[in-house]
């Protein structure tokens, strides 16, 4: 049986993956980067984590949580919930405690620990962009944009062919791919119609003493120290589309430490931020949030028909990503899974493994 491969490294793609081994249907992961997580990327110093893009996940997010056991990590999952401290006029008051499946929950060692350890167990080829598909003797080629060739595996260089394929790379790259590929013409017209938001991180600094501010506390948890800053409690002038985050430091990091440090810290930050996201606003002032996948699709390569023009044989492919359920990591883990499901629904009752 020729594998899925799943294209893109974040959590949908993770997802998909995850979906696949647990059904013992070969597959694996090609993605753009050197290493996975995507939109899941931890920054790390000597003293400090940090992970500016997604900071937590809810304890309702079932996916994400089985995912995380699945890779053995339940004992990495730390609750921020019990440490947020609120400044008040009568000075910083811990919050009420939460409802629990709103709870707050990060991976004590950054939220790329989630796909290091996924990555012991699946066979994931980092450092090919895909920017074409096309259907070939019943597999599918991925052409690699560096080359222009079809992507070859590492070790036998001959070419991947896969029986189908999860499309699980953020939206204007899937549109990419579908301007690329004649098999996924009818869902140009669905991917262009969605408005993709430019993705600008933000890190910001906010006056200690501000109504609303999230403090630091000293003390956050027994094994968790941080900072964050809440996006419904940030100052007004800033705006409610900043972005939140969350440092994971050291036991010696002290709230004086921070205090002293704050800026140096939050400079050093946006500065490894800038060199993954080149266009990044150049001061704190001018930086502003806008989350990619505001807009949705629906799944428009899994509404794909059995056209023999464009897509002989009903080969199996399907999308994941953000954009296609909703803007949060547990929105891109589900279509993650469902788009591998559709896949293998189709595999089958398509003939083509
Ligand atoms: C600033 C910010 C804060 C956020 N905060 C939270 C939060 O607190 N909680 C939460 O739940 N969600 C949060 N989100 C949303 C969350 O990060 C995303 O929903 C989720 O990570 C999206 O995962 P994904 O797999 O769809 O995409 P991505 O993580 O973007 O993964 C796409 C992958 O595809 C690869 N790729 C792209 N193009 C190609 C190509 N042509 N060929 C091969 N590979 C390719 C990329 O290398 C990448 O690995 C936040 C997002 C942002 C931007």
């Amino acid at each position: 049986m020729k594998p899925i491969v799943v294209v893109g490294g974040g959590v949908a793609g993770l997802a998909a993956c995850w979906w696949l081994r647990a059904r013992r249907i070969p597959h694996l992961m090609i993605h753009a980067a050197a290493a996975p997580g995507g939109r899941f990327g931890t920054i790390r110093s000597a003293d400090w984590t940090a992970d500016p893009w997604t900071p937590f996940v809810l304890k309702s997010d079932r996916t994400i949580f089985a995912i995380a056991r699945e890779f053995g990590l339940d004992t990495e999952l730390a609750t921020i919930q019990d440490a947020i401290l609120t400044m008040s006029d009568s000075g910083p008051q811990r919050s009420a405690p939460g409802d629990y499946r709103q709870a707050r929950v990060c991976l004590r060692n950054g939220m790329d620990t989630l796909f290091a350890e996924a990555a012991k167990e699946l066979e994931i080829h980092g450092n090919v962009t895909v920017d074409g598909v096309r259907w070939s003797d019943g597999a599918f080629v991925l052409r690699d944009a560096a080359t222009g060739h079809s992507v070859r595996h590492p070790v036998s260089r001959r070419t991947i062919g896969a029986g189908g394929v999860v499309l699980a790379v953020d939206g204007p790259s899937a549109l990419r791919i579908a301007r690329n590929s004649a098999l996924l013409e009818p869902a140009v017209d669905q991917l262009a119609a969605i408005e993709y938001a430019p993705e600008v991180v933000a890190l910001f600094k906010v006056p200690r003493m501000d109504p609303g501010f999230y403090a630091l506390e000293r003390h956050a948890s027994p094994d968790l120290k941080w900072i964050g800053f809440e996006e419904r409690k940030v100052p007004s002038r800033v705006g409610t589309e900043w972005s939140l985050m969350v440092v994971h430091a050291g036991e010696t990091m002290s709230a004086e430490l921070l205090d002293a440090e704050e800026g140096a810290v939050l400079e050093r930050l946006f500065d490894a931020a800038r060199k993954r996201v080149p266009d990044l606003p150049l001061g704190w002032n001018e930086a502003k949030l806008v989350r990619s996948g505001r807009s949705r699709a629906r799944n428009p390569c899994g509404d794909l028909q059995d056209d023999r023009m464009t897509n002989p044989a009903g080969a199996p492919v399907a999308l994941a990503g953000d954009f296609i359920e909703g803007d949060r990591a547990e929105d891109a883990a589900r279509s993650g899974a469902r788009a591998a499901a559709l896949v293998v629904q189709r595999t089958k009752t398509g003939g083509v493994a």
